[in-house]
Formats: structure tokens, sequence, C-alpha cells
């Protein structure tokens, strides 16, 4: 068979200030499809302040496999891997980060495993023998472990946004209505017959990394208010546990009253039940705000991205 007889393949690639890896990646990827499948590369032009949309004008402009969206500023990575995917018209869809450290060797046995009738195509990060910062390893592995106490879909230490998902799933995806949305949750909650694959990252091939500190933070409380209530659930708890401590304490404040000439002296005592209870009072406002923020930014309805431009 021909590979123009064959179904579309839609690949996606979320774009940031990549201006380095643009042709690299297209290169590459076109030397991993062009043998065995007709495909489109859509870039999704996630704001960027560099020259990466007058790279991706061009390459469109040479190839008309080339699609792009533009957003009219920066939205998101998630934003943008969620645009990338409603343009997508393939009988199946890859997203890949731009930089090149989802290796497009890989792709090949992702088709392979979708022909074998398997609809959700995932990939783990194989931290081993890469030379993934320490830094990244720890948080990352500390991110799962939480996300998995906290919620009722599980998600692969590991799991990346380089994956693929027949149209069937894409459809369903495409449908929902929610717009903060988490992919590496949303793809294991569809279900769907799954398949792993484990890879070594590459060295980001240009550039830096996009995900700092402070938005790793963000991501992880998205990750976690977008699967699960359980956080809610803790505010009853701990409130039971420090009522049962006070109703002995309580007990015990009494019986010292009325059965003994002392009294309980309580200063410190005092000062730190306050403050813990305050404490915990701060945290529990706090989490049950991330829900309400998370209805009052749902309910408004506003687009999470708005597109300036596309082909
Ligand atoms: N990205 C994006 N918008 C952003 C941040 C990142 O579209 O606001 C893209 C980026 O260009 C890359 C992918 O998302 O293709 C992953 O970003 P990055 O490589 O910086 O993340 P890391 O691999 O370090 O987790
Ligand atoms: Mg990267």
């Amino acid at each position: 068979m021909t590979s123009s007889s064959k179904e579309l393949i839609s690949i996606v690639i979320p774009t940031f200030n990549e201006e380095g890896n643009i042709v690299k990646i297209y290169t590459e990827l076109e030397k991993e499809l062009k043998e065995i499948y007709p495909f489109e590369l859509i870039f999704v032009n996630d704001g960027s302040t560099d020259k990466s949309l007058e790279v991706i004008l061009n390459l469109a402009k040479k190839d008309s496999r080339v699609k792009y969206i533009d957003f009219s500023r920066n939205f998101g990575h998630q934003a943008a891997l969620r645009a990338g995917l409603k343009k997508a018209s393939g009988a199946c869809t890859i997203s890949l980060d731009a930089d090149l450290q989802h290796p497009p060797k890989l792709i090949p046995e992702m088709l392979k495993k979708w022909k074998e009738g398997y609809q959700v195509v995932y990939t783990i990060r194989d931290d081993t023998n890469s030379q993934t910062s320490y830094f990244k390893k720890i948080t990352s592995l500390y991110f799962y472990r939480l996300i998995n106490k906290l919620s009722d879909t599980e998600i692969e230490q590991g799991a990346a946004d380089f994956r693929l998902l027949d149209s069937k799933v894409l459809n369903d995806i495409n449908s929902f209505q929610e717009k903060d949305i988490f992919f590496r949750g949303l793809s294991s909650w569809v279900g769907y017959r799954q398949f792993k694959i484990n890879y070594t990252p590459n060295p980001r091939l240009w550039g830096e990394t996009k995900y700092s500190f402070k938005r790793m933070i963000l991501f992880a409380i998205t990750g976690i208010t977008s699967f699960s209530t359980r956080p809610l659930t803790f505010s009853i708890i701990i409130g039971v546990v420090i009522s049962a401590f006070t109703f002995i304490y309580a007990l015990y404040a009494l019986y010292i009253k009325i059965f003994t000439d002392e009294a309980i002296s309580g200063w410190s005592s005092l000062i730190v039940s306050v403050l813990f209870i305050g404490g915990v009072q701060m945290i529990i406002l706090g989490i049950i705000g991330q829900y309400i923020g998370k209805i009052f930014l749902e309910v408004k309805g506003r687009p999470d991205y708005l597109i300036k431009d596309e082909s």
C-alpha cells in the first residue's frame, strides 16, 4: 500500500519561543512519517515573542502539510494543546513538544500500536538514564504521588503530553465543555484501549524550559483540582480530629477545675491552639477558594484562548 491510500495522521505541536527547534522537528517528523502515512503538522504558536511564527509561516509556504494557529498572546501549553487538537482532522492525532525532548523516532511504533487497535497510546518518561535535572525528577515524583493520593483518576509517574489519540477519543475530548483541561489526567480518565510506551527524553535541543517552578506548582494545582474534590473532605477530617482532641481536653480541664484546687495556667497552650486552628482554617479556606475560583472561571464561559490567525 502506498502512503497516499492511507488515513491522514495529525501532529500537534504547541510552540512558545522555539525558533531554533521548529525546522529541526519538521525535518525529523517528515523523515519518520513520509514513507508510512500522509500527515498534517499543526503548529500552535502560543504568543511567541521570538521568530517562531516567521519560521512556521515560511514552512507553511513551502509545504502545504504544515498548518498553523497563531494565538493572540501566550495562553499556556495546555490551551495550545487544546486548540491544536480541535483543529486536527486526522484518523489519529499525536501531540508532542517542539523541543525534541519527545523523540519523533517513537512515532512509527505508536502508529503500529494504533493500527493494532489501541485508541490511546501514551508515553511515560523514563528518567533513570536521562539528563533531566535532579530537581525536576524529585518534584515530578512527588507531584504524581500527591495527585494519585488525592484523585480517583490514576496518572502514571512520568506521564508526558506526548501521546496518540484516535479520532474517536479526540471527538469525545473535543466535545468537553470544561476550560481548564489537564490532558494528562483526561487521557487516562477517558478509558478505551490504552497502550503505554516508555521513552528516554532527549535534552532540550535549543532554548530553555518554559516551566518555571511557579508554573509547575500552578500546573500541579490544576492537575489536582481538575480531577478530584477529595481535598475538600480534608476539612471534614481535620475538623473531626481537632474537635475530638478538644473534647478530651475540655473534660480534663473541667475535671481539674471541679475536683481539685489547682487551676490550669495556660498562655502558651492558648496561643498555640489559637494559631494552630487559625492556620488550619486558612489552609482550608484556600482549598475551598481554589474550587470556587474554578467554578467562577468555568461559569464565566470565556474562551480559554483567542486565535489571531490560522491556516
Ligand atoms: N509551551 C507552550 N506554551 C507555554 C509554555 C510551553 O506552548 O506557555 C510549549 C513549548 O514550546 C514546548 C512544550 O510546550 O513545545 C513544553 O514546554 P517545555 O519544553 O518548556 O516544558 P518542559 O519540557 O521543560 O516540561
Ligand atoms: Mg521540553
